[in-house]
């Protein structure tokens, strides 16, 4: 039991970390920040019962952050903690319970808590001087030139104070974050997940041209050394910083009944929604400079305040219409397509449904009011369906039975959720199969790449791999970036390519399920594609190397009406269809078999290339010389000669044995 524990706390563990990394280091989240709250919540909570296994390395210990190289590094001088997270109205009321004990009469400021990233500005006689990011909380990255790009952020401050050193949350907002986006799409680089990556990303740019490019903002919430500056309430910290020209926090309230700090955390909640930048939460502050440093804090966070999340936000709409995308590698996507909402300061019409069992189990219907999120990524969700709104005429959803794009058969593994398109000619992904098709280790046609691929499809030369073969010279040549000379070559590594073993082709098919090796296998096994078409679904069970879902797959491919037509082309064009089985070794040197009636797993062909590959001789007429007659059922007068001139007899499972490597 406790073995168990240790480990679901070190997995715990060692998962937050790598999430963090990947969030902090590289911008890039992998979950959302609500999936990675509640399993640092539950880190947390085990942590608590079984505090002998905590890590010393938890997150649950420590400001998670680093320092990149290409940054001169900061030590700063107030430590820049984090904040202690709560997510229910219950254990705000605990922090207030927490806080009264000791302080009766304790005021709170509420701020809202802006989702971005955490930097700390210092001011000398009123002039900006250096800036830095959090990083683990002691050290940050030295980000003074980005920041100065940043127009919120006063150079001068209206004040004579000195030194004031800020802090402050850098944002990007939603109409910034969109623009980016969509721009980076356009220029195929990867999208920002959301407002608060792409506001590291781009304060993290060594090129702080870059930085000046994004529209970043900020909104400060801190003074850190108020209490040397002669301030006794955080409040007038916030006045102070407001009058000098700062860009401070536009929603807070001081208080010292915590039913209205509950009260603004609900009002802010319905208000998120209309936010022009993103806010995940409100934070929950005590009040007096003084009774702060008495409070003290822990390793991480301030005893003083508290961070109230808010969930995701939610919201409901209608389902219009459940659409099919027919993806590249020909799996089946369905989409809802649902009334526009505003989600987390974009709007929303579409999310993914992954497969028919996502949507069997939620049952999902067309009318239905279906409730969406968006945890903080660009990825909207459909979360579930409000039941009580049904219509009644709602029917339950049916996958199509045939592509939408080709109307080819679909094919789909009995454990998998994922539908597939089985058609080699549809258009949906025509130029992935192709680009598969030439590749090395299938046709190996050299000098067709994607790009080509494209261009020929675009053009309207080809409309499936076999036109490759019936391409001329003139076309080639006359497209972008080709000439009379790439022309030639690219006929010239097409014509070699016909001559290609089948094991190269049947590969090249792009099958589902027909690997390289399964290929070799089949090809071996039945020498020409038309044995190999001919084959039943127990036949091809049967081989050695290939199971039910491979079967499965391959006959639904090979039966497709679009794939005989392809393969047509290809035989008609001179595409070779046979494999020329290697010679494997000499362990047959010097024998001769004889084969008579019906083998159940082999043609004679095939029995024959077999032994052929291992150095023996195959006739067709039983002597004294016959090493073995190889015999099927109904085998008929050379079993008896056989069995009358003393040669060694074996049945199909002998001869398996026989070839086994
Ligand atoms: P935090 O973001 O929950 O809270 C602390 C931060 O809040 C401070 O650093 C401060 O910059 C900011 N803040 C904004 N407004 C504020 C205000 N008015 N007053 C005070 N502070 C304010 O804690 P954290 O340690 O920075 O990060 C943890 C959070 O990061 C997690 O809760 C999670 O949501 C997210 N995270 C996500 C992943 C992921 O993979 N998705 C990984 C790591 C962390």
């Amino acid at each position: 039991m406790n073995n168990n524990i240790r480990e679901e706390i070190d997995r715990l563990t060692d998962r937050l970390i790598g999430y963090a990394k990947k969030y902090y280091n590289d911008d890039a989240p992998e979950i959302s920040d609500y999936e990675y709250d509640m399993l640092m919540n539950k880190l947390k909570g085990l942590e608590k019962q079984y505090p002998e296994f905590m890590r010393p390395d938890s997150p649950t210990q420590r400001v998670i952050g680093t320092v990149l190289s290409g940054f001169e590094s900061v030590t700063h001088l107030y430590p820049m903690e984090s904040l202690q997270d709560v997510f229910s109205l219950e254990e705000v009321e605990d922090f207030d319970r927490r806080v009264k004990e000791r302080f009766p009469d304790a005021e709170y400021c509420a701020e809202l808590k802006i989702d971005g990233l955490s930097v700390c500005l210092e001011y000398q006689n009123g002039v900006f001087l250096k800036g830095a990011t959090r990083g683990d909380g002691i050290t940050g990255e030295d980000v003074t030139e980005n920041l100065k790009t940043i127009y919120d952020i006063p150079l001068k401050l209206n004040s004579e104070l000195s030194p004031v050193f800020v802090r402050g949350e850098v944002y990007m907002p939603y109409n910034a974050f969109e623009k980016l986006n969509e721009e980076r799409e356009e220029l195929s680089q990867p999208l920002f997940a959301n407002p608060r990556n792409a506001a590291a990303g781009s304060l993290r740019q060594l090129d702080s041209r870059v930085c000046a490019k994004r529209k970043l903002s900020i909104f400060c919430f801190n003074l850190q050394n108020g209490a040397e500056l002669g301030f006794e309430k955080h409040s007038d910290t916030l006045k102070f910083l407001q009058n000098s020209g700062c860009k401070v926090i536009e929603h807070y309230i001081v208080s010292n009944k915590i039913s209205d700090i509950c009260g603004f955390i609900e009002r802010m909640g319905e208000l998120r929604g209309k936010l022009a930048y993103g806010i995940d939460g409100i934070v929950i502050k005590v009040n007096s400079l003084e009774a702060r440093r008495l409070m003290g804090s822990t390793a991480k966070a301030p005893r003083w305040a508290i961070a109230y999340k808010f969930p995701p936000e939610e919201k409901e709409t209608r389902l219009l219409d459940i659409v099919i995308n027919v993806g590249r590698t020909g799996v089946l996507t369905p989409n809802a397509v649902f009334e526009p909402v505003s989600l987390a300061g974009t709007t929303v019409s579409r999310a993914t449904l992954h497969n028919r069992d996502f949507i069997a189990e939620k049952d999902i219907r067309v009318g239905d009011t279906i409730v969406v999120r968006k945890a903080g990524d660009i990825i909207p969700e459909v979360l579930r369906v409000n039941f009580d709104k049904r219509p009644k005429d709602a029917v339950p959803f049916e996958m199509p039975k045939t592509c939408p794009v080709c109307s080819s058969p679909l094919y789909s593994d009995p454990d998998e959720a994922a539908v597939r398109c089985t058609g080699s000619e549809c258009p949906a992904q025509l130029s992935r199969s192709i680009e598969h098709f030439a590749s090395r280790g299938a046709m190996d046609i050299e000098g067709l790449g994607i790009a080509i691929v494209e261009n020929l499809l675009k053009e309207g030369h080809i409309k499936s791999a076999a036109d490759l073969y019936f391409l001329n010279a003139s076309d080639i040549a006359a497209m972008e970036k080709m000439g009379e000379k790439s022309a030639g070559n690219l006929l010239a590594a097409l014509e070699k390519s016909k001559g290609n073993q089948l094991s190269r082709l049947l590969f090249a098919f792009g099958i589902r399920h027909v690997g390289q090796k399964a290929a070799k296998v089949l090809a071996e096994h039945f020498i020409t594609l038309d044995n190999l078409r001919k084959a039943s679904l127990e036949e091809l069970i049967s081989v050695r190397d290939v199971g039910e879902k491979t079967a499965l797959s391959l006959k639904t491919w090979l039966d497709n009406p679009q794939n005989i037509h392809f393969i047509s082309r290809l035989e008609q064009a001179g595409v070779n269809m046979a494999e020329q089985v290697e010679r494997k070794d000499g362990r047959f040197e010097g024998k001769t078999f004889v084969l008579t009636g019906t083998l159940p797993n082999y043609t004679r062909d095939q029995a024959s290339k077999i032994i052929e590959s291992f150095g023996g001789k195959v006739s067709s007429s039983v002597s004294k010389k016959t090493s073995f007659l190889l015999a099927g059922e109904d085998a008929g007068s050379k079993l008896t000669k056989a069995q009358s001139l003393g040669v060694e007899i074996i049945d199909e499972d002998a001869f398996e044995n026989m070839i086994k490597e």
